[in-house]
C-alpha cells in the first residue's frame, strides 16, 4: 500500500474540521472491516485516512424516553448485539445485528460503518428501514438527521455528503402492540452476507386487526426495498394464512431481483416469497 497520512482526531468537532480541510483525498476509517479491503484491493486511494477510533463520545448506546434507542456510530456491531438496553427494548434488531458475519467481524465493525458503507447485502440496513430509524450527520457546516428510508442512494451509495461524519443511529421505539422479525437467508457459508434478508414490523389495532405493516427486503436490490401495494394489503386486515400468503406473493412478483454469485434473479424470486410469507408468520407468533 501506498504512504497514507494518518489521522486520530479525539474530538467530534476536530475530526469534522480535519475532514472539511481534507475534502476529497480522505476517507473515514473507523472499524476498517470494509475499508482495509478496498485499500488492499486498490478500489480506493485516499492521501489520508481520518480515524475515528478515538471518539469515545460516539460509542455509547443509551435509551431516551420519546426519543427511542440512540447507539453512537462507533458502536461495534457486537455491543449494539450485546447491549442489555438494545436487547430490552428492541430484541429484533439485537437479533438481526448478531447476524452480521461472525463474532471476529462483529467486534470490529462499527454500526456507523455498517450503514455508511452501504453494501447491498448486508443485514441491518433492511431491519432498520423497517423500524423507520434514523441517523444524525455532522459536518463542519452543522448537524442534521437523515431518515434511513432516505440514507440509501444505491450500490456502496449514501446521501451522506463527503465532508459528513455519521455520529448516530436513533430506533424510535416500537408503538405498543407491534411484533417485529427478521430472517436472514444464506445460501453459501454459514458467515456470509444475506442472499436475502426480510424484515417485518407489524403494528396492530387492540382488536387485532393490523394497523400497519413495513416489510423491508435487503440484499435484492442496490437498497433495501419495501412494496407499498403489498404491505397496504394488510391494512385493517386480520392476517390470516391466506392473506400472509397473498402478501408474500404480492410482494415477490413485485421486486425485480438483482443476480450474483449468491444466487441467481429467478432464484431470489422464489426465496423472496418464501421468505415474507415466513417472517410474517414469525412476527405474527411472537408475543
Ligand atoms: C468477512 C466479513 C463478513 C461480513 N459479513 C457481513 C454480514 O453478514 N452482514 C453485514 O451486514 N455485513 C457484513 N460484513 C460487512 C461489515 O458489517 C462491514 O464491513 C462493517 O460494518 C463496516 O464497518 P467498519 O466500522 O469496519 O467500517 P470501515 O471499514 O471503517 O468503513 C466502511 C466505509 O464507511 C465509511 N465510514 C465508516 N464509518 C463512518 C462514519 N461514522 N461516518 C461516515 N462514513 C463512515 C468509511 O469511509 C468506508 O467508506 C462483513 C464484513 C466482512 C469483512
Amino acid at each position: 500500500m501506498p504512504n497514507i497520512k494518518l489521522l486520530q482526531p479525539a474530538k467530534l468537532d476536530e475530526a469534522v474540521a480535519v475532514l472539511a480541510a481534507e475534502n476529497e483525498d480522505a476517507k473515514i476509517i473507523a472499524g476498517g472491516t470494509a475499508l482495509v479491503i478496498m485499500l488492499r484491493n486498490r478500489l480506493i486511494a485516499p492521501a489520508t485516512l481520518i480515524s475515528l477510533g478515538r471518539l469515545h463520545e460516539l460509542r455509547t448506546i443509551r435509551h431516551e424516553p420519546g426519543t427511542g434507542l440512540r447507539i453512537g456510530a462507533l458502536a461495534t456491531v457486537r455491543e449494539a448485539e450485546l447491549s442489555p438496553v438494545v436487547r430490552e427494548k428492541n430484541p429484533m434488531l439485537a437479533q438481526a445485528f448478531g447476524k452480521v458475519g461472525n463474532v471476529r467481524v462483529r467486534n470490529a465493525a462499527t454500526v456507523g460503518g455498517n450503514l455508511s458503507e452501504a453494501d447491498y447485502a448486508s443485514d441491518p440496513p433492511c431491519v432498520l428501514v423497517a423500524l423507520r430509524a434514523r441517523v444524525k450527520a455532522r459536518s463542519a457546516r452543522g448537524e442534521r438527521e437523515i431518515p434511513l428510508t432516505g440514507l440509501f442512494k444505491s450500490f456502496y451509495e449514501t446521501a451522506l455528503a463527503a465532508d459528513e461524519i455519521l455520529t448516530e443511529l436513533i430506533v424510535p421505539d416500537l408503538a405498543p402492540g407491534s411484533r417485529a422479525a427478521y430472517l436472514k437467508f444464506i445460501s453459501r457459508s454459514s458467515e456470509d452476507r444475506p442472499c436475502v434478508g426480510m424484515a417485518v414490523v407489524l403494528e396492530s389495532e387492540p382488536d387485532g386487526t393490523c394497523k400497519d405493516l413495513r416489510l423491508v427486503a435487503g440484499a435484492v436490490a442496490e437498497t433495501p426495498q419495501e412494496i407499498a401495494a403489498a404491505e397496504a394489503l394488510a391494512r385493517g386486515q386480520r392476517l390470516s394464512d391466506d392473506l400472509v400468503a397473498e402478501i408474500a406473493e404480492a410482494y415477490a412478483s413485485s421486486i425485480e431481483p438483482l443476480s450474483d454469485l449468491r444466487g441467481s434473479d429467478w432464484y431470489r424470486k422464489q426465496i423472496i416469497g418464501v421468505l415474507a410469507r415466513r417472517a410474517l408468520k414469525q412476527a405474527l407468533a411472537s408475543s
